[in-house]
């Protein structure tokens, strides 16, 4: 009733949820009141929870922020889903997103953009945008998210969060609305890596239904945390502090570097030379798994369907041109490009031997250092419909996060200090399937 209350009281001006499921919340509340009282209660049972809205969700709307799904409610639970309500956890409702995940500053939505808490003429980031803000504005204690390239680790740098992002293939994609097979995973926004712990224990594990998904044994995220960072190998790749390098940011993640040392972790020199070409080849491995991914929203079975149809044709072209945004639209002619008939090789084809390239280095360094850190973005939050004309700056704010997408590394932005006023998050990559190597060193940095 707190968080419902506070919803209905700010969520007007902040946009950060697409549909509030008061009354259910309230039930799910009351059933884990009697699991309390009947003395079978988990960690997780009764605390509420917020899921991104491209999160499929029993009976209630899953729309992804686009009009194309603006009228479906999902059939079925994701598994991460499932899985958190089996814990006992209470869902508050939908957030907003970018749509489809496609974005940086949470703009793209069908249902209007998200604002920044901290300051309401700013963008909150994105994709995961709603997420972020509910949770940094004291709408709910956590929530679910997803990160192809960025969109969790940036919305929670931009917020004040922890975000985080585990390995590819720790957590089940089932159910969870596919843009970039090979790069989605689902995460978590919250206020502190305990919380990230708690949670990622309840939502990891092997799925029969993701083909992508591991077997290894989930470990004790929570015992993790309190290790002493003494010993810890810290790697600081250079190609992370570029010359054009916000020196606000610079300040505040050099000054996080320095209490990592005090601490006890040693500081160590990597290098990741090809992490420039990240963004480029993101931007057309991405594309064109969304532009196959997306062909399933046809008008037929599911979704938007456009007025008295001429024929199968202008059904299939209308319904999409009416139902998807510009991003959208633009994703799905970059990537149909892109792996078209003589074009496969000169770009699809080469971004994935850069991709290949990143991961060697990124896998080369990792194998001299425990964990790579450096800053999660390039700047600190901007102002609302300052780079909506301008497409390629706004994909830029990902080119600290993608190499971790790109090398299926387990990755979390943790907040660092402020800049300006506003939330600085520094990122903190580790090796595959460390994610409690990470989740330790964000507890004890706070
Ligand atoms: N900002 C990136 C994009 O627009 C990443 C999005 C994401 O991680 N879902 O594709």
């Amino acid at each position: 009733a707190h968080f419902l209350d506070r919803i209905e009281r700010f969520d007007g001006e902040l946009n950060s949820f697409i549909t509030v499921t008061a009354e259910q919340a309230l039930a799910e509340a009351d059933a884990a009141d009697a699991a309390l009282a009947a003395g079978n209660a988990g960690p997780l049972t009764g605390l509420p929870l917020a899921h991104k809205d491209l999160f499929c969700t029993d009976g209630v709307r899953t729309s992804c922020a686009s009009r194309m799904l603006d009228n479906f409610a999902a059939p079925y639970d994701a598994e991460v889903v499932a899985r958190l309500r089996r814990a006992g956890m209470v869902c508050l409702g939908k957030t907003n997103m970018d749509e489809f995940a496609m974005g940086s500053s949470n703009e793209t939505s069908f249902y209007g953009p998200v604002k920044n808490p901290w300051d309401l003429s700013r963008v909150p980031g994105g994709s995961s945008g709603g997420s972020a803000a509910a949770v940094a504005a004291g709408l709910a204690p956590v929530a679910t998210a997803s990160d192809t390239g960025g969109s969790i680790r940036q919305p929670a740098a931009l917020t004040g969060l922890t975000g985080f992002k585990p390995s590819y293939g720790r957590v089940s994609r089932w159910g969870m609305v596919a843009f970039a097979s090979s790069l989605d995973q689902a995460g978590i926004l919250a206020r502190s890596a305990e919380d990230c712990a708690l949670l990622l224990g309840a939502m990891a594990g092997h799925d029969d239904r993701d083909a992508t998904s591991v077997a290894r044994p989930v470990d004790d995220y929570r015992a993790a945390l309190s290790t002493p960072l003494a010993g810890l190998r810290v790697g600081v790749p250079e190609e992370f502090f570029p010359a054009q390098l916000d020196a606000g940011i610079a300040e505040v993640t050099r000054a996080a570097l320095a209490q990592l040392e005090q601490l006890g972790a040693t500081l160590v020199p990597v290098r990741l030379p090809s992490i420039d070409l990240s963004v480029a080849a993101y931007y057309v491995i991405a594309p064109a798994e969304a532009s196959s991914n997306l062909a399933r929203f046809d008008g037929v079975r599911y979704g938007y369907r456009c007025d008295n149809p001429r024929d199968i044709e202008d059904l299939f072209k209308r319904s999409r041109s009416e139902a998807f945004g510009d991003e959208v639209k633009r994703r799905i002619l970059v990537g149909t490009y892109a792996l078209s008939h003589g074009y496969y090789d000169a770009y699809y084809l080469q971004a994935q031997r850069v991709r290949r390239q990143i991961a060697n280095e990124f896998n080369a360094a990792l194998a001299e250092v425990d964990v790579l850190v450096g800053p999660t973005t390039p700047d600190v939050a901007f102002p609302l419909g300052a780079r909506t004309d301008d497409p390629v700056t706004l994909y830029m704010a990902d080119m600290f996060t993608i190499g971790a997408n790109l090398a299926g590394l387990p990755a979390l932005s943790m907040p660092a200090g402020l800049h300006q006023g506003l939330p600085v998050g520094v990122q903190v990559i580790g090796r595959p399937f460390e994610e409690g190597r990470i989740l330790n060193l964000a507890h004890q940095f706070q």
